[in-house]
């Protein structure tokens, strides 16, 4: 038999071989439901309704609502295939009250016979006024007897892939729902309490609802048949994070407890104190590390918390111990800074620190990795650089990723991976993106985390002021005032998403128009471009205030710490994530003067770009933006950042169902304990194979 476009066939005699040992279904349709995740039938039985249709009446065409769903049934009149204005099938149907014209541009020759003249059909699909009067364009058409009965109950509809149909699909379904177990591993009280009903009750409900079905429940995903599956979808998850982080600490890994020798002189020689919560992070820090199984933490502190120096304590309670610890950030501007804030730091008590970027010549680079294979140096410091091949860290103990959301997993597993012996490195995560607290219960329940929740004292708050592009002369006058007091500024071009070259003129542009208007100030130009060695000096040359002011595309985005500069200009504000925003904005504040951050934005504005700018001019505090962020934009990208390979939620929603979060938690605490066979029949449910996947 031919390939063909149209429906895979799911009838006995079309199907080809058996694939995987899944009966019935052949290896092009398996191939097709493989691209929508359905790997065995089990998969079919949680595949649920993206939404139903209502094709429990028909609408006479006369009076079918423009813009709204309709049902129509009549007799097909005339049916072709047209060429202009391009090619597509149109054909026309007739019922008692009047015509219908129907077009597909995508067509299959089964479609075309299923539409001969005087063939009855039943089309499903919106009504508009069309060139041709009253059209549907591409309505779903099914061919029906004369008096054929209508369904009694809502259709279901469902994510589906090129090449399979929904007839299709729902014919596998119902197959499915038959032959394979629907057991119902939740004890019956919890359900009770939830009132949520059993598993085979929900998911027939789903596929199936009957006559009387709650319908805007069910398309709301209100339904208690949705809430349990819901329910079940964030216990799996809490289960499986849950066990994660007990096979973590099954594990053994270097007791590195703190003997408060360096770490004390250290702290001694800051010209600070540190606040009370890097007090705390800094203790829960040294108690994990003490332990004899892997640390797993997340140390979140917004912007200007004081993360670096929590992480450097930690980093010396490793060479304390006699034993090495590696620092990584994402970019070559902020590894360098590290390290020479780690340098000044150490240095005095007598401990060296390796530097590697790939921006080092070979000579320093292989001499510094000598040092370190030999376990002579304990410290280091790098980009990603620390990760390549020929890095070796024999006594590694200590792994820290500083802004851990700009690295991928594996990235990640690779600088754990760098020590030797087979002992687990303790490994320590900086992030200032806060993470709102119902993605902590949820997807990031496998990491003990610790918050900073104070900034240092002496910061004045940030004012930020909203301009129009139209007074851009005006905040050259600005930066000009602010570099006469003798601060510095940041001027942040703006980002050009579809184009780097044009990102990269656009900064030279502004580049050459600042040097031009501000002749008595030394301006500085930093793209991701230049040579590492040009950045890293033009960057040396800010932070020593041999330059004035700074235009940079967003590479000063993560980290960058110049207490004196006070005035950060962002020009085309409103292309920018409330993230980003709030980091650029957040390299100023950082020293007693007073701070500005100037966001200029063109008009028009979007709808999401005015709401953004808004969330950015009223809230200063990142937890703030951070729940604005996830109304604005979903969790998506948030998860998505961490990149951890964890399934995503398909069904349960962070802002829908928060209530069934903590219950969920309460029960996977309890059924890992009690009946771990039912949590193993839960998670082989829902992730099937899927669970081993990477984890970071
Ligand atoms: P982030 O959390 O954004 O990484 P940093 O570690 O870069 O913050 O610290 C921001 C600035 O605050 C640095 O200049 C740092 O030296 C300073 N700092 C850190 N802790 C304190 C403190 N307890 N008191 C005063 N200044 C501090
Ligand atoms: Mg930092």
């Amino acid at each position: 038999m031919p390939p063909r476009a149209a429906d895979a066939s799911v009838s006995g005699a079309a199907l080809g071989p058996v694939a995987r040992g899944w009966p019935g279904v052949g290896a092009q349709l398996a191939g097709r439901l493989a691209k929508l995740d359905i790997l065995r039938p089990e998969d079919l039985v949680l595949h649920l309704p993206l939404r139903y249709e209502d094709e429990t009446r028909l609408t006479a065409i006369a009076v079918a609502r423009p813009g709204f769903p309709a049902q129509i049934e009549g007799e097909v009149v005339s049916c072709e295939v047209t060429l202009r204005p391009r090619r597509q099938l149109v054909a026309r149907v007739r019922d008692a009250s009047g015509t219908l014209v129907a077009r597909w541009l995508n067509f299959y020759p089964s479609q075309q016979q299923m539409l001969a003249p005087g063939r009855r059909v039943r089309l499903f699909g919106e009504v508009r006024g069309g060139f041709f009067g009253d059209e549907m364009v591409h309505p779903r058409v099914r061919a029906v007897e004369a008096d054929e009965g209508l369904p009694e109950a809502l259709t279901p509809v469902y994510p589906t892939t090129a090449g399979l149909g929904q007839a299709t699909l729902r014919k596998l379904i119902d197959r499915t729902l038959t032959s394979v177990a629907l057991d119902d591993p939740l004890p019956p009280a919890v359900c009770a309490r939830l009132g949520l009903p059993a598993f085979a009750e929900a998911v027939r409900a789903l596929h199936h609802p009957a006559p009387d079905a709650d319908s805007p429940a069910l398309e709301d995903r209100e339904h208690p048949a949705w809430r349990r599956i819901k329910f079940e979808e964030l216990l799996v998850q809490q289960l499986s994070l849950r066990r994660a982080y007990n096979a973590r600490r099954a594990r053994g890994a270097v007791s590195l407890p703190a003997r408060n020798e360096l770490t004390a002189a250290m702290a001694r020689q800051l010209p600070f104190r540190l606040t009370g919560a890097q007090a705390r992070a800094a203790a829960e820090i040294a108690a994990d590390l003490a332990a004899a199984h892997p640390m797993q933490r997340l140390l979140q502190g917004d912007v200007g918390s004081g993360k670096t120096i929590v992480a450097a304590l930690a980093m010396l309670q490793a060479a304390e111990n006699g034993y090495q610890a590696a620092l990584m950030a994402p970019t070559e501007i902020l590894a360098e800074q590290h390290w020479k804030k780690l340098v000044a730091w150490l240095e005095p008590l007598g401990l060296q620190v390796a530097w590697l970027s790939g921006s080092r010549r070979k000579r320093e680079r292989e001499a510094e990795l000598d040092r370190l294979r030999s376990g002579e140096v304990l410290l280091a410091v790098g980009t990603h650089a620390l990760i390549e091949d020929p890095v070796n860290l024999p006594r590694l103990a200590l792994a820290v990723v500083d802004e851990q959301h700009r690295f991928g997993v594996r990235q990640r597993l690779a600088l754990r991976e760098k020590g030797s012996g087979g002992l687990r490195p303790h490994m320590l995560m900086m992030s200032a993106t806060p993470i709102p607290r119902t993605l902590a219960m949820t997807h990031y329940a496998d990491l003990d985390v610790s918050v900073l929740d104070e900034l240092p004292p002496g910061r004045t708050p940030i004012r930020t002021k909203l301009v129009s592009d139209a007074r851009r002369e005006e905040v050259m006058g600005r930066v000009r005032e602010a570099c006469r007091k003798g601060h510095q500024a940041y001027w942040v071009c703006p980002l050009i998403e579809e184009s780097e070259a044009l990102q990269l003129q656009t900064a030279i542009d502004t580049f050459e128009a600042l040097s031009a208007a501000l002749p008595e100030l030394r301006v500085g130009l930093l793209h991701g471009r230049l040579k590492a060695d040009e950045k890293s000096a033009t960057m040396a040359a800010f932070a020593a205030h041999a330059l004035d002011v700074l235009v940079a595309t967003t590479v000063i985005e993560v980290g960058v710490d110049v207490p004196n500069a006070n005035l950060m200009v962002i020009e085309h504000a409103e292309r920018f994530g409330l993230a980003q925003l709030h980091q650029l904005r957040g390299r100023v504040g950082r020293g007693s003067a007073e701070s500005v951050c100037i966001l200029i934005y063109a008009q028009p504005l979007s709808e999401t770009g005015r709401e953004r700018l808004k969330v950015i001019y009223e809230n200063t505090d990142g937890f703030e933006i951070a729940r604005a962020d996830l109304r604005i934009r979903g969790p998506g990208e948030f998860v998505g950042a961490r990149q951890s390979g964890l399934p995503l939620l398909r069904y349960a929603s962070l802002e829908d169902d928060i209530d069934l979060i903590e219950p969920a938690r309460e029960l996977a605490e309890q059924m890992l304990s009690a009946s771990p066979q039912a949590a193993e029949r839960l998670m082989a449910r829902w992730l099937g194979g899927r669970e081993a996947l990477l984890r970071a």
